[in-house]
């Protein structure tokens, strides 16, 4: 026909140059090579600037643009990150702390298969935590080191990682990247209009340079969501009534360069909230996030200075001005409507507690380039499949923050209101019923690529105390325990065997003369 020749899908335009707009740059031009790819960012509308924990999915998405890891490394400040620590969660008392590594228990290939190797952790190691009986990360994190030696291929790992980076430098590096490499269009223009019906956008009108048409447009606008939310009417799920921080103070702290560099986002609670701390070669970024029902700002303030005090001995308090961040909690009715897919801050924001927003814009990203409509024909079916998808990971991230809230034993206002049975999700209230009689598997979280595996749940269940199912039969098995013999056994060589993060930043950052002049940077 010749209608489906005339509708082919090849002008791709994004909205937006923070972080969500310069991955969905690279991506669709580094996976979709028959697009044409424009990007339009405003001069004078800052990126939101913070974003700096990121999961393992990030090596896979350079690999596919074709940033090496050691030049991602350098240009964005980065460091790794194998986890995230949480300190004073269950009882605020001291030495209340637990981890949430990226590395999964040994593999339990049925439910009974990992309640035996829960009774093999209480036989055999009762006092370890969870977490250190299961994986030797959690040696790697108490020690700081790196998951990787550097003699190894990039991005390959003897411990699973994702990286700790400067959210600005990133967006540079990506713009430069897609605009140098892979044949992006850059416009650096406001868009103040939209051309079209709400159902299908025609072209947008730019400030400067007038109408700039597509077939097909992303929108990367932030909080602002001027296309999706703005022009197409998509609405807006709130949910504040289960996540209830809506504020944040961050900073950014100087450190001494021969500092140890952490290797997991440390979340401590404090009254009403948690503070942030994530550690880069030169800097730590550190927030404090906040229910502004329970917190006037002033008091997270001095919550904060107090934090940085205590961790960061040398800095300078009096020259630090934190800046204040207000974001609405929930997702978008229709992420994917007519030809316009909202990708980033404008498809959806819930708290920073477990760094979700960077992988949900990299999964938005994998769905559309692995599922690009070809031609309009086919838009609904594409934007029905994808609205499903992405409104049952949305809630599954509502469901998994809550979590570390309702284990929590805590026992002021602003967490008692958050263990309210009346504001915990029903699917979590039946799985943690669930839990008491099973542990966490993959029949509780059977899709392709969940945000938050069974392994997750895990970490933060028996982290936080939860009761650990009694065995049907026998206790643990031969085969569990020669599984957690083997956890020892790799915790013991790989803490002897991995740098730390420093020593292993440091030599990136300032080979030896000697080293550069023999070729050793090329190697990654
Ligand atoms: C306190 C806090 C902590 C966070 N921590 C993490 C974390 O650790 N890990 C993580 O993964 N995420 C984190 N996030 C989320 C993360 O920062 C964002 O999701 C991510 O940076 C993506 O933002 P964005 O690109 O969608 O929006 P933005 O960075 O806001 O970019 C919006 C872009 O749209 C442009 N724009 C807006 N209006 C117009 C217009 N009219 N015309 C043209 N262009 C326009 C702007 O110029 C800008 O370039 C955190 C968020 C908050 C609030």
């Amino acid at each position: 026909m010749v209608h489906a020749m005339t509708d082919r899908i090849e002008q791709l335009v994004i909205v937006g140059g923070g972080t969500a707009g310069w991955l969905a740059a690279c991506v669709m031009a580094a996976r979709r090579p028959e697009l044409a790819v424009t990007l339009v960012e405003a001069p004078d509308i800052p990126t939101i600037g913070v974003g700096e924990g990121s999961w393992p999915t990030l090596r896979e998405t350079l690999r596919t643009i074709g940033i090496a890891e050691e030049d991602f490394l350098r240009e964005c400040d980065g460091s790794f990150k194998q986890g995230s620590r949480f300190d004073g969660w269950t009882t605020g008392e001291d030495g209340d702390s637990y981890l949430h590594p990226f590395t999964p228990p040994p593999l339990a290939s049925s439910v009974r298969d990992m309640i035996a190797l829960l009774a093999g952790w209480r036989e055999v190691a009762p006092d370890a935590p969870f977490a250190v009986a299961m994986t030797p990360q959690a040696v790697a994190c108490a020690r700081d080191l790196a998951p990787r030696q550097r003699a190894m291929p990039g991005f390959a790992g003897a411990l699973n990682y994702g990286y700790h980076l400067d959210a600005g430098k990133f967006a540079n590096l990506l713009k430069r990247h897609a605009t140098t490499r892979l044949r992006v269009r850059h416009i650096s223009d406001r868009v103040a209009g939209v051309i079209g019906t709400p159902e299908k956008i025609e072209a947008l009108d730019l400030a400067q340079t007038g109408r700039l048409n597509g077939h097909f447009f992303i929108d990367c606008s932030g909080s602002r969501a001027i296309v999706i939310g703005g022009h197409m009417g998509a609405g807006w799920i709130d949910r504040s009534d289960v996540s209830l921080n809506d504020s944040a103070l961050a900073v950014q702290v100087p450190v001494p360069t021969e500092s140890p560099i952490a290797s997991q986002t440390i979340g401590t609670a404090h009254e009403a909230g948690w503070l942030w701390d994530i550690a880069l070669p030169r800097r730590r970024g550190i927030g404090c996030v906040y229910s502004s029902k329970f917190l006037a700002d002033d008091r997270a303030e001095a919550i904060l200075r107090d934090y940085i005090g205590a961790a960061v001995p040398d800095a300078d308090l009096a020259s630090l001005s934190p800046r204040k961040l207000s974001f609405a909690t929930g997702y978008r009715g229709q992420f994917w409507k007519g030809n316009c897919l909202a990708v980033g801050q404008s498809a959806g924001f819930i708290e920073p507690l477990e760094a979700s927003a960077i992988v949900m814009v990299e999964l938005s990203l994998k769905a559309l380039a692995d599922n690009f409509p070809a031609t309009e024909a086919t838009l609904a079916i594409h934007a029905d499949r994808f609205n499903a998808l992405f409104r049952y990971r949305w809630e599954r991230i509502v469901d998994f923050l809550k979590l570390h809230y309702v284990l929590s034993r805590r026992s002021e206002p602003y967490w008692l209101a958050q263990r309210d049975p009346a504001v915990v999700p029903q699917r979590l209230a039946d799985q943690l019923a669930l839990w008491r009689e099973q542990p966490p598997s993959a029949w509780d979280f059977p899709q392709v690529d969940e945000v938050f595996s069974a392994a997750s749940q895990q970490y933060v269940l028996y982290g936080m105390g939860f009761p650990v199912p009694e065995p049907a039969g026998e206790g643990a098995t031969q085969q569990a325990l020669s599984r957690l013999a083997e956890v020892r056994e790799r915790s013991r060589a790989l803490a002897a065997a991995l740098p730390t993060n420093r020593s292993y930043i440091d030599a990136l950052t300032n080979p030896p003369a000697d080293a550069a002049a023999h070729g050793e940077l090329a190697r990654s």
